[in-house]
């Protein structure tokens, strides 16, 4: 979700491969994107102007960065040259996406983008989550529900990564996430319609959470990136299988 950080992990991922000396390759794909916090390799700023998009096609900011996006994905295999090319002496290539997700998830240029990487590199999709604002079980249960349509969408190996745990701890995801009575708890004084759906909603989602990889990040702190690291190479293992 926009605002959940995105950027910001990117920021402390290369911080920290840099730490490590594990050599990776950034890339931009957010057109909107006003500063980044970090030098990209590629940037898809310096392929498209989305504001001019707007302008020439007459769009609003979303429809501007989706057609922006689209032109990208259209040269994205001369991305994939400048990785293929360096690909012996690269760990990592980490990938921000746009702030509007659903630009990236739901369009013809994220499937094209997804699908060119999964088809030559191990690939692996991490939601992040705002943490903070996921405590209600209402917010938390359409965060998951989300995350569950861009696993089916991608299929791809997933890890769902609950940042700003400087702010608030994710443990009562975990809870709610492996504990079906803890999570029906937090529900009881919810009687609305929405109540009963996301109490029914739980029960489905009950299998979708066995398959994933959870971790709790701090992208401000840097905390959790360990466990991070750890994950995406299960992810990556199960990529291959
Ligand atoms: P994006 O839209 O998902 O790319 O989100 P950004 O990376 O731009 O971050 C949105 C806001 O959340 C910024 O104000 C960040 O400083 C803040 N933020 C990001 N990560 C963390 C974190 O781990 N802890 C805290 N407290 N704030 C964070
Ligand atoms: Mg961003």
């Amino acid at each position: 979700m926009a605002g959940s950080g995105k950027t910001t992990f990117m920021q402390r991922l290369n911080a920290h491969v840099h730490t490590v000396k594990k050599p990776s390759y950034i890339i931009n794909l957010d057109p909107a994107v006003t500063h980044l916090p970090f030098d990209a390799n590629i940037d898809i700023r310096d392929t498209v102007n989305y504001k001019e998009v707007m302008s020439q096609y007459k769009l609003g900011p979303n429809g501007g960065i989706l057609t922006a996006l689209n032109l990208f994905s259209t040269k994205f295999d001369q991305v994939l040259n400048f990785v293929d090319k360096k690909s012996s002496f690269l760990d990592y290539v980490l990938l921000d996406t746009p702030g509007q997700i659903e630009i990236f998830t739901w369009s013809a240029s994220g499937s094209i983008i997804t699908e060119t990487l999964a088809a030559s590199y191990p690939t692996v999709v991490c939601y992040i989550i705002d943490t903070p604002r996921s405590t209600s079980p209402a917010t938390f249960m359409s965060n998951m529900l989300y995350a569950c349509s861009i696993l089916y969408k991608t299929k791809l190996p997933f890890i769902l990564v609950f940042n700003k745990c400087d702010v608030v701890d994710n443990q009562f995801a975990i809870d709610w996430m492996t504990d079906f009575d803890l999570f029906q708890k937090a529900l009881e004084n919810d009687t609305s319609y929405m109540g009963t759906l996301i109490n029914s909603m739980c029960l489905v989602l009950e299998e979708f959470y066995n398959h994933l990889k959870v971790v709790g990040v701090s992208a401000l702190s840097g905390s959790g990136m360990t466990e991070f690291f750890d994950a995406v190479n299960v992810a990556t293992k199960e990529y291959e299988e």
